[in-house]
């Protein structure tokens, strides 16, 4: 019983980085995806460009910047490796 539910945990951990990776931007949650924030009086209602996103109504989702990051790292190791066995040459040139 109990491990099924970390295998469902770790399957929601695995679909929540993907869909970071996936969808980095989400709507900002100060203005709500709106891009201004309503200020001043019921009277007189005074639209203001929201701090946090600028106007620009999206922002950043929490960790897509560090799953970016490992992503990017993770094929630069790649290609290094790849180019490391690209130089380095095999047992069969050595014999000719
Ligand atoms: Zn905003």
């Amino acid at each position: 019983m109990s491990f099924h539910l970390f295998l469902y945990a770790v399957a929601a951990v695995a679909l929540w980085l993907a869909s970071l990776y996936l969808h980095p931007f989400g709507a900002c949650l100060r203005c709500r995806g709106q891009g201004h924030l309503i200020r001043g009086s019921k009277r007189k209602p005074k639209a203001v460009t929201c701090p946090r996103c600028k106007g620009a109504a999206r922002c950043q989702r929490f960790a897509s910047k560090t799953v970016h990051q490992l992503a990017r790292r993770v094929r630069r190791y790649r290609q290094h490796q790849a180019r490391l066995t690209e130089r380095t040459p095999s047992h069969a040139d050595r014999n000719l």
